[in-house]
């Protein structure tokens, strides 16, 4: 199947063949024809899949077809809520890319950075407006935004608004929305009270599914070391060095952790820069900035810091800590090997990872071959047993901590984020 079959304008293939785009990926050829049908959509499918485009075309092209035909300033019509900044950045890149021979506009807002700006823009008008959960509710407080005239409203990344606690703003944004327009929910994965919030924005909707492991898990190529917890910043080491060109985004599992690697990592004379909720939108977006222009090879990353981001000719991520959540290991590993390019993303394994490690290849259907090759292979932890778990008894443990210490950030446990999530809107 090929674009031209959709049933998409002449304006946007343009713009597509520009991107060199000639196929469209398989949530696009599913997607695209259900939503220029004027039809509702769940789609359960991650970022990496093509699913910005998947949205975004139809969109531009119901906007392109129906002029503004509110005299004077435009008044926003679609409505794009996504749970990052940094998504919500690259999503109104897409769109400009995509509509750029449309002449529909969009504008971006979120938090974190002044509002001044982003108000200038929304007072001139637009078509499009990509938003992050919190920024929009104060700017539409402040009077700055009307979602009176939208007719097409998108929530992206579902499963991680939830997590990130966005549940309440949610539920205000879509109280604000006409009842009459078409609605797209998109989930990477779909647990009970993910249809539960579906339910209440879809109507008659039809469901796509892009399973993780057909998307990215296997034109990935993975591999395991193991290794123990103080010898991993030497094998982080090793790698990068053995591979001068190569641009590596690396995960930790703590925004401290993210800090530390950078240390270690400077001391060695390898340059790299942090990115998690703990740093300033401008700090985050310059890291982000000079490591898809090639000016910085090594990126360190919270898995809610760097959830969506796309970078161009990405080499290598290295899961630094292994995530205690398989699916996250999915959305890691989907940063390189984007739609068609594939990639390869190593992780380091020490014993207490094990048992992740084990849910993670059940969930991928795949063994992840190890490499017992390197300078800091550690064979007690490749033939030790695989602990138990998480396990009943661990899970009570985390819960018990979490219940005494609630704090904001990357968190080990998204229950724990869920609940304190009610209590503090996090920032990332
Ligand atoms: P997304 O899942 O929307 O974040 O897209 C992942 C990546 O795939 C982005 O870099 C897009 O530019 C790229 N992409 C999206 N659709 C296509 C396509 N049909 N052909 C080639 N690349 C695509």
């Amino acid at each position: 199947m090929k674009f031209t079959d959709l049933g998409i304008n002449d304006q946007i293939l343009k713009a597509l063949e520009d991107e060199g785009y000639t196929h469209p990926t398989p949530i696009q050829a599913e997607a695209i024809p259900i939503l220029l049908d004027r039809k509702d959509l769940l789609g359960c499918a991650q970022t990496g899949t093509g699913k910005t485009a998947a949205f975004t075309i139809p969109i531009l092209q119901h906007l392109y077809n129906s002029k503004n035909d509110h005299k004077g300033q435009r008044k926003v019509r679609a409505l794009i809520v996504t749970p990052t900044r940094e998504l919500a950045i690259q999503i109104a890149q897409n769109i400009t890319d995509y509509g750029k021979y449309t002449g529909i506009t969009n504008v971006v807002i979120f938090g974190g950075v002044k509002q001044r700006s982003q108000t200038d823009e929304l007072r001139r008008g637009t078509d499009i407006l990509v938003a992050t959960p919190g920024r929009l509710l104060d700017l539409i407080s402040q009077g700055f935004i009307s979602l009176k005239y939208i007719k097409y409203f998108v929530l992206d990344e579902a499963d991680q608004m939830l997590d990130m606690g966005f549940i309440h703003d949610i539920k205000k944004i879509i109280a604000k929305l006409p009842e009459k327009r078409q609605s797209l929910f998109f989930s990477a994965t779909m647990p009970s009270s993910i249809i539960d919030l579906s339910s209440k924005i879809l109507g008659n909707y039809q469901k796509v599914t892009i399973k993780p492991k057909q998307a990215t898990a296997e034109k990935v190529k993975q591999a395991i070391y193991f290794v123990s917890k103080p010898n991993k910043s030497k094998l982080l080491i090793h790698l990068i060095n053995e591979n001068p060109n190569a641009s590596v985004l690396v995960f930790s599992r703590t925004k401290h952790g993210a800090d530390k690697i950078v240390k270690i990592l400077g001391k060695s004379q390898i340059k790299s820069a942090a990115i998690h909720g703990n740093k300033s939108q401008g700090a985050r977006q310059r890291a982000l900035g000079n490591f898809k222009d090639g000016k910085l090879n090594v990126l360190i990353a919270t898995d809610i810091a760097a959830r969506g981001i796309d970078v161009e000719d990405l080499s290598l991520v290295v899961n630094y800590d292994l995530p205690n959540i398989p699916e996250t290991y999915v959305h890691r590993i989907g940063r390189t090997g984007r739609a068609k390019a594939s990639g390869i993303a190593l992780s380091f394994c020490n014993i207490e990872e094990k048992a992740y490690l084990k849910d993670i290849q059940k969930l991928i259907n795949q063994q992840i071959p190890v490499i017992s090759e390197h300078p800091f292979v550690d064979d007690e932890i490749e033939s030790a047993p695989i602990p138990k778990g998480p396990s009943k008894n661990q899970k009570k443990k985390i819960k018990h901590h979490s219940a005494q210490k609630p704090r904001g950030g990357e968190t080990k446990n998204p229950n724990q984020s869920r609940r304190n999530a009610s209590k503090k809107r996090r920032r990332y």
